[in-house]
């Protein structure tokens, strides 16, 4: 399937500059976006896997219909002051602005195989982060899996022994 075809690109948004890549318009369509999900299967199918974390909120969306589909647990990455338990912080900039990413600090059981998944690989800071908190949490890390890669902006070069799979360039 052309899945580039599915998706929308939006010059200057959310700023001057940034040519955006819009997945909704491949979501909306149900055989794009469940032979999307499929085909990353595929991409990740020699890797062991008992978990797959996903950054809010376009990584839930990539990350726990690929979870669902390997029959693996599905743990969030999100915001700072959005989970409930115990959480671990770490400080991130974005290819526009900064955040902070938290996880709770029982997701993982020491030396379970990680898979970290999300839309899309810009400049890699919000991966990145991910890769430092599922580490700090006692987790490995099997690899990084995203829809879209912008490759101009080598995000993988700032992942530090992570096998990076990809989707779609551009
Ligand atoms: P990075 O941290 O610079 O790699 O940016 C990746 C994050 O920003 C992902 O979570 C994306 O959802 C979001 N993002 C950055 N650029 C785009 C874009 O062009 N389209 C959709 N999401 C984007």
């Amino acid at each position: 399937m052309d899945f580039k075809q599915h998706i929308r690109v939006i010059e200057d948004f959310p700023q001057p500059g940034i040519s955006f890549k819009d997945i909704t318009t491949l979501l909306k369509n149900g055989e794009a976006y469940r032979e999307a999900i499929l085909a990353m299967k595929e991409l990740i199918k020699e890797k062991e896997i008992d978990l797959i974390a996903g950054p809010e909120a376009r990584g839930f969306v990539v990350g726990a219909p690929l979870a669902y589909a390997l029959g693996v647990g599905f743990i969030p990455i999100r915001k700072s002051g959005k989970l409930p338990g115990e959480t671990l912080e770490v400080g991130y900039d974005l290819e526009y602005g900064t955040d902070k990413l938290a996880m709770h600090t029982d997701a993982i059981q020491p030396g379970q195989k990680v898979l970290i998944a999300d839309d899309l690989l810009a400049t890699g800071g919000t991966i990145s982060t991910s890769v430092n908190l599922v580490r700090q949490l006692g987790g490995e890390v099997v690899g990084a899996a995203f829809l879209i890669e912008l490759v101009d902006l080598q995000g993988r070069n700032k992942l530090d022994k992570v096998d990076v799979f990809t989707l779609l360039q551009y």
